[in-house]
C-alpha cells in the first residue's frame, strides 16, 4: 500500500528522522493558515507547496512550488488543488490533486550549498536481507543515476539476524563525505530511518532528496513509503493511511470480494483460480494474439458469489472484448463455477462479450454440460489450447 508524502513524514517523525516540516492542506485558506502556523513553529518565512499524490517526479511535472509570501501561498496553492498532475510516474491521464503539504523552506535563502543525497532501504529478495542504497547524487532522477553512473550508488545490506550495525550507518555518511556534526547528525538519520523501516512492516522507503543545510541538520525533504499489505492487519494506524481516491476503482471493488485483480492494458479479460495458472492463461492469451485486461485470481474457494463480481469488474473495463474463464476444480468443483457462471450471467444481463469457459478437474464433464445447456453465449472448452483458438475465433469476429 502506498501513502501519501506527508503521511510518510508522519511515520518518520515519529521514529525521530528529522523531516522538513509541513502541514497538509485541502484548500487555498487551509493552505494560508498552515504556512502561518508553520512560520510561528519553525521560524520559516518561505513555504513550499507540495502537491499530494501517489507518484513521484512532482517537481518537473509542476506540482512543487516555492512560495515567499502569504499571498503567493494562496495563489500556488490554488493552482496546484484541483490540477491533474503529470509526471513520469502518473502515466500521461495524470492524477487529480486534492491535497497538498505546505512544507517550511529548507534550502534557506542565501544557502550556498544545500546539499542533496539519495537513501532508499527495500527488500532485497535474490539476499534474503534489506538493503540500503545510497547515493551523493540525491535529489535526481534514480534509475538514471543506475543507468549512468551505477557506481555512484552504494549499497549496504542488512544482516536480518544481526540488525544494522553501527559501522554500517558511519560507512554511509563516509561515502557521503560528511564530518563533524552532520556526519553524527547523517548515522542518526539511518538509523533511526531502518528502525522505521522495520517496525512499520514496509516494503519499501526513499528518500529523495535527503538534505544537508548549510548549519549540518540532515533531513528528509521527500519521503515514499510502501507498506506490506499482507502486515498491514497488526498496524491499524497505518492501515487507516489508506487513500482510496489514488487507487485504481476497480482493484478497489475486488479486494472488497479478496479478489486479486490487477488491471492491464489489453482485450481480453480473464477470470483464473490460482495465481500460477492465471500468469499461464496470461501468456496463452498473448499466444493466440490477444492482450490480457486484466489479471484476476478468484482464489481457491470461488463459488457463485466470487464469480459474478469478478464478471463485474472485468466487465467495467470498456477495452474488454472477450473473456477467458479458466479454472481448474480442486477445491471448488467445477459444476459449482459453471453454475456460478450461468447465475452471474443472467444477473448481470447484458453481457456482449463472448464468454469462453475452461474447466478443468472435478465434476469438469457435469460443468460443461451445464454452460453447454444453459443458452446463454457461452463457449465451453476443455483443454487450454482449444480455448485459446476460441479466444482467436471471437477476437476476429469483434
Ligand atoms: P518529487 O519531485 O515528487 O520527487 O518531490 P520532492 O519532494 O523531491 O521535491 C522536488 C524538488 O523540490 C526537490 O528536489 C527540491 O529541489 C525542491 N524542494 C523541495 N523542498 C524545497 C524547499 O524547501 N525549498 C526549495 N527551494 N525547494 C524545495
Ligand atoms: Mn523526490
Amino acid at each position: 500500500m502506498n501513502i501519501h508524502e506527508y503521511q510518510a513524514k508522519e511515520i518518520l517523525k515519529s521514529y525521530g528522522v528529522r523531516i522538513q516540516e509541513g502541514i497538509v492542506a485541502e484548500t487555498p485558506e487551509q493552505a494560508v493558515a498552515a504556512a502561518k502556523k508553520l512560520t510561528e513553529e519553525t521560524g520559516t518565512g518561505w513555504h513550499v507547496i507540495k502537491a499530494q499524490i501517489h507518484a513521484g517526479g512532482r517537481g518537473k511535472g509542476g506540482g512543487v512550488k516555492l512560495a515567499k509570501n502569504l499571498d503567493q501561498v494562496k495563489e500556488l496553492a490554488d493552482q496546484i488543488l484541483g490540477m491533474t498532475l503529470v509526471t513520469h510516474q502518473t502515466g500521461p491521464e495524470g492524477k487529480l490533486v486534492q491535497k497538498v503539504l505546505v512544507a517550511q523552506d529548507v534550502y534557506y535563502p542565501g544557502d550556498s550549498e544545500p546539499k542533496e543525497y539519495y537513501l532508499s532501504i527495500l527488500l532485497d529478495r535474490a539476499k534474503g536481507m534489506n538493503v540500503i542504497m545510497a547515493s551523493t547524487e540525491g535529489g535526481m532522477d534514480i534509475e538514471e543515476v543506475a543507468e549512468k553512473s551505477p557506481e555512484k550508488i552504494i549499497k549496504e545490506w542488512i544482516d536480518p539476524a544481526v540488525g544494522l550495525q553501527g559501522f554500517q550507518a558511519r560507512k554511509i555518511a563516509f561515502a557521503f563525505g560528511l564530518e563533524g556534526e552532520a556526519f553524527k547528525e547523517m548515522v542518526k538519520f539511518v538509523s533511526n530511518l531502518y528502525k522505521a523501516y522495520l517496525e512499520t512492516d514496509s516494503s519499501m522507503f526513499e528518500i529523495n532528496p535527503v538534505l544537508k543545510t548549510s548549519d549540518n541538520k540532515i533531513l528528509a525533504v521527500d519521503a515514499k513509503v510502501n507498506l506490506d499489505d499482507n502486515a498491514l492487519y497488526r498496524h491499524k494506524n497505518l492501515a487507516a493511511m489508506r487513500d482510496l481516491s489514488e487507487e485504481d476503482p476497480l482493484e478497489v471493488e475486488a479486494g472488497e470480494y479478496h479478489l486479486n485483480y490487477v488491471k492491464l492494458d489489453g482485450n481480453v479479460g480473464c477470470m483464473v483460480n490460482g495465481a500460477g495458472l492465471a500468469m499461464a492463461t496470461m501468456d496463452i492469451i498473448k499466444l493466440s494474439g490477444g492482450e490480457p485486461a486484466n489479471f484476476l485470481d478468484v482464489g481457491g474457494g470461488a463459488n457463485a458469489q466470487t464469480v459474478e463480481a469478478g464478471f463485474r469488474i472485468i466487465l467495467k473495463d470498456p477495452n474488454v472484448k472477450a473473456i477467458l474463464i479458466n479454472i481448474f476444480g480442486g477445491i471448488v468443483r467445477c459444476d459449482r463455477v459453471a453454475n456460478g457462471v450461468v447465475e452471474a450471467y443472467k444477473n448481470i444481463g447484458d453481457i456482449n462479450v463472448p464468454i469462453i469457459v475452461r474447466l478443468q478437474g472435478t465434476n469438469a464433464e457435469e460443468g460443461a454440460r451445464i454452460i453447454d445447456e444453459s443458452g446463454l453465449k457461452v463457449y465451453s472448452a476443455v483443454v487450454l489450447k482449444e480455448a485459446a483458438e476460441k479466444v482467436k475465433q471471437v477476437l476476429a469476429q469483434a
